[in-house]
């Protein structure tokens, strides 16, 4: 078989051995757990958290005689996932059994797709700091989750707990295209934020809806690929990116020292930071996949697909290119914004009927790095859409300066309350009244003669007399007229 290679080899992203420059080549297998009420192919329960074996049906504990009945709406989430990730979507596809043996796998198979899978080739675009890259999908097929073996609840038995079984899981395999442990991680993420958007997985990882198998291989930059070994399960994208680096450096170490590598499935250990062998390929199970005789073929229409293509949401790239286009953000910033469709979603509320670059700016600046602080998303934020959009539009109106936005900010989000009446209440109004201003102004250049002198010969010193007026006024004075009556009066054009 011939590989084309999409990418060709840049150097910014080679790793440098004893011996010379190396290149990582990086395919990623994640498994999705699919957002649904009901397991692939029995009516139980999957919601997360229950008691061991309460979410289990006489088809997921594989009782004799009980036949599987494939869950429309896991079948829908698969198609509309495949969508966006604009991949070809097969109208037919086929379950087969993959068998082994396993305590937490009651029927002793999984069902799963392997010939003929429900999506087929799509593409997932990251955004990198300096380049834009597309990186393919191979496939994605439905298959069954397994159950749990609980080896810590007793001294000499393992319990196994089935509330997984039978759960549906997307997996989604990447084509070989990624070159660098950031790149490994923006596609998790990307991917992560498109599950979300499509609303087909919660992207959970902490809770296991969605771990990665991270199969690496390294090469001389031109060369064909390398020998890959893949990291099993691996369950954050932090750990994805040090799992990555280890392995890449411990090939190149033997590859460099004039060993092979040897194909083998392995662990990342997250304490030590280092992958270790699970299996060889020696070991590997021949699963002896062959078609599920329970279940007919899956079969659908094109006018079902495009039903479904013509109600999904708007997904994160385009509404990027939106926010760019019609609000004129920085692409940078409507990335940040995107990321999450609830962040999206907030800043639109707050740019609705006001300048909508200061409406990020408070959004990205204040509220994300306050709750950032706090170790709290934008779906439980102290402050609302509404709130934020009253303080702006207090200080567009010129009723209170930027400075005091940020203490009234600071104060709706402990105390909560209408921004305006809150101004109003607390005398916080910005003082245009010139009179007051002026007096204030008086003062404090009587009181420096010497630094008056000084910023006639040197006009940026003005800042310095802003300053003492602002601090006078306790930031209540009109910037704008503090600066216009300081220059008149200290005689600078
Ligand atoms: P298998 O079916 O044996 O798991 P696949 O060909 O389906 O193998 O590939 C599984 C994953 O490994 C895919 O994500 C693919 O991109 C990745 N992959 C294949 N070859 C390499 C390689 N030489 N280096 C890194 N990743 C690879
Ligand atoms: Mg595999």
């Amino acid at each position: 078989m011939t590989i084309v290679e999409a990418r060709k080899p840049d150097p910014k992203k080679f790793i440098k051995g004893a011996t010379g420059d190396w290149e990582v080549v990086i395919g990623m297998e994640v498994h999705a757990q699919v957002t649904s009420e009901a397991k692939l192919f029995s009516g139980a329960s999957t919601e997360f958290g229950k008691d061991p074996n309460a979410n289990v049906s006489f088809v997921d504990a594989a009782m004799p005689g009980m036949l599987p009945v494939i869950n429309e709406e896991c079948v829908r989430q698969a198609i509309r996932t495949g969508l966006g990730l604009k991949a070809r979507i097969n109208l037919k596809s086929v379950f087969d059994r993959k068998n082994y043996f396993y305590p937490d796998l009651p029927q002793g198979y999984q069902i799963s797709q392997f010939k003929q899978p429900i999506v087929g080739e799509g593409t997932i675009v990251l955004d990198m700091p300096d380049e834009r890259v597309e990186i393919g999908v191979e496939r994605l097929h439905l298959e069954q989750d397994a159950g749990k073996s609980l080896h810590d609840q007793h001294p000499t038995m393992s319990f196994v707990d089935l509330n997984r079984s039978g759960v549906a899981l997307m997996e989604i395999v990447s084509k070989p295209d990624l070159r660098s442990s950031d790149e490994a991680k923006a596609y998790l993420t990307k991917l992560r934020t498109i599950l979300r958007y499509l609303g087909t997985c919660d992207g959970n990882m902490d809770q296991g809806s969605m771990r990665a198998d991270v199969n690496v291989s390294v090469r001389r930059p031109g060369e064909p690929f390398g020998t890959r070994c893949e990291i099993k399960n691996v369950n954050s994208i932090r750990f994805v990116g040090q799992a990555i680096e280890y392995e890449a450096r411990r090939q190149i170490g033997i590859l460099e020292d004039g060993g092979t590598i040897d194909q083998e499935t392995r662990l990342f250990d997250a304490v030590k930071g280092e992958t270790r062998s699970m299996r060889s390929k020696e070991e590997a199970h021949d699963y002896r996949y062959f078609p599920d005789p329970d279940l007919l073929p899956l079969e659908f229409t094109q006018a079902y697909v495009d039903d479904l293509a013509a109600h999904l949401p708007e997904l994160p790239d385009d509404k990027k290119g939106r926010f760019v286009a019609d609000y004129g953000l920085t692409a940078y910033d409507a990335d940040v914004l995107v990321a999450e469709k609830v962040s999206a979603d907030f800043f639109e509320q707050v740019a609705q009927g006001r300048d909508a670059k200061v409406a990020a700016n408070w959004v990205i600046n204040e509220l994300f790095g306050r709750l950032n602080k706090e170790g709290l998303d934008v779906s439980t934020s102290p402050v609302s859409a509404a709130q934020l959009g009253a303080i702006i539009d207090l200080i567009r109106a010129g009723t209170i300066s930027g400075k005091i936005a940020k203490d009234l900010f600071e104060i709706v989000w402990s105390e909560g309350g209408d921004p305006a009446a809150i101004v109003e209440a607390r005398g916080m109004k910005q003082v245009t009244d010139l009179g007051a201003i002026e007096k204030v102004v008086d003062e404090i250049i009587a009181a420096n003669p010497d630094k008056v002198a000084q910023a006639k010969e040197k006009p940026t010193l003005l800042g310095w007399f802003v300053g003492q007026v602002m601090k006078a006024s306790q930031g209540k004075a009109n910037p704008q007229a503090v600066n216009d009556l300081l220059k008149a009066k200290i005689g600078i054009e």
